[in-house]
C-alpha cells in the first residue's frame, strides 16, 4: 500500500514518507528545495543533499542516512535505491523494488545535462510516480546554450550602458547555474549571502564553479552582474539611486500568456532545472512503466497521456495506492 496523506506520499510497508511536507520520524528528502525538504528526526537523503539539509535546518537535530547514487540498501523486503534527478545538486529519485515491481519516485528532475550539474538517469520500472510542473504543450525550452547565450548578451549589454544587472534566482541550483553560465563567460558576478553559502557547498561537493563575490553593501561597486534570490525582490541596498536591469529565471517565460515571470522583473529567461513538455514525455518512453502516476504540475497532463493511450493518474489527496 502507498497512501498520500495530507499531500504527502507515505509507503507504510516501508514505515517511510517521501518528500514530506511535515516534519516525520523518517522521511526521505529528494532534494533541499524548501517545498521538499523538512527537518525530520531521521532524513533519508544522498550524500549531496544532506550537504544543502545542513545549511536549510541549521540548528534541528536530524539523523541522516545518506546514500550514494546507484548503492542499494535492503529494507524489509523491499530494496531502494537513489540515483540522480539532474534537477539540483544532489537531487535524487527513489527506486523501490520488491516481489510486485519497480517503483520509481521521481521528484523534481530534468533530462538534459546543465552547466552546473548532470542529467536525470531514467531507470525501466513499472510504475512511475512523476513530477509534471511542464506538462503543457506550450512548455517547450529552447536549447539551454542559446538561453546561456541570450543571458550573457543581455548582462554584457547592461553593463555597457552602466546599468546593474541583476537576475533573480532560487538560491540553490538556478543561481549556481546562471553562475556558471556568466561567470564562466567572464563576467563579474557577485552573489546574495544565501546564494554563495549554498555554491560554496557545491565547491565543497566536487562542482566546479566560477568564483564569485559574496555580496557586501559596503563594497559593491555597480560593475558586477547580481544573483539575487526572487524572494528578496525589492533591490538590493547597493544599487538604489543605480540604474538596474532586472531579468528572472524561470522556465513559465516560454508561454508568454502565463507571464508568471513579471513580477517586476523587466525580462525573463527560460532557464529551467525542470523537464519541459517533451522531456516529461521522452522520460516515459525511456522508463517504459506499466502505470503512471503524476503529482506536482498539471492535472490535464494525466488526459494527455491517457489519450496517447498511457496508464496515468494525477495523484488526488488521501488516495490509497495499492502497489506494494
Ligand atoms: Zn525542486
Amino acid at each position: 500500500m502507498f497512501a498520500l496523506v495530507e499531500k504527502s506520499l507515505y509507503v507504510p510497508a516501508l514505515d517511510l514518507w517521501i518528500d514530506s511536507l511535515r516534519p516525520r520520524e523518517r522521511g526521505y528528502v529528494s532534494h533541499g528545495h524548501a517545498d521538499h525538504a523538512r527537518a525530520h528526526e531521521t532524513v533519508v537523503t544522498s550524500v549531496d543533499s544532506a550537504r544543502i539539509c545542513k545549511l536549510r535546518f541549521r540548528d534541528a537535530e536530524v539523523r541522516f542516512e545518506t546514500h550514494a547514487y546507484n548503492e542499494p540498501w535492503q529494507l524489509g523486503e523491499h530494496r531502494l535505491t537513489l540515483f540522480s534527478a539532474g534537477h539540483v545538486l544532489g537531487s535524487s529519485q527513489l527506486l523501490i523494488e520488491g516481489e510486485h515491481g519497480a517503483f520509481v519516485y521521481t521528484g523534481d528532475f530534468k533530462l538534459e545535462p546543465s552547466f552546473s550539474i548532470g542529467p536525470a538517469e531514467v531507470k525501466r520500472c513499472d510504475v512511475v510516480l512523476m513530477e509534471c510542473t511542464y506538462g503543457r504543450p506550450q512548455y517547450v525550452f529552447p536549447p539551454r546554450a542559446e538561453i546561456a547565450g541570450a543571458m550573457v548578451a543581455w548582462a554584457t549589454r547592461a553593463l555597457e550602458d552602466g546599468a546593474v544587472p541583476i537576475f533573480y534566482a532560487y538560491s540553490l541550483g538556478k543561481a549556481q547555474e546562471a553562475l556558471a553560465i556568466l561567470g564562466g563567460a567572464g563576467l563579474p558576478v557577485t552573489a546574495h549571502g544565501a546564494i554563495a553559502t549554498i555554491s560554496q557547498a557545491y565547491l565543497e561537493a566536487g562542482v566546479s564553479l566560477p568564483a564569485c563575490e559574496r555580496y557586501d553593501a559596503e563594497r559593491f561597486d555597480g560593475l558586477r552582474v547580481l544573483l539575487w534570490p526572487p524572494s528578496g525582490r525589492s533591490l538590493p541596498k547597493a544599487v538604489r539611486g543605480r540604474a538596474v536591469r532586472t531579468a528572472s529565471l524561470t522556465g513559465w517565460s516560454v508561454a508568454r500568456e502565463t507571464r508568471a515571470w513579471g513580477g517586476g522583473a523587466d525580462t525573463g529567461f527560460p532557464l529551467s532545472d525542470h523537464a519541459d513538455f517533451p522531456s516529461l514525455l521522452r522520460y516515459l518512453e525511456l522508463a517504459q512503466p506499466k502505470r503512471v502516476l503524476l503529482n506536482h504540475g498539471w492535472k490535464d497532463f494525466a488526459q494527455r497521456l491517457r489519450r496517447l493511450g498511457i496508464d496515468a493518474e494525477y495523484l488526488e489527496a488521501n488516495a490509497q495506492l495499492a502497489l506494494f
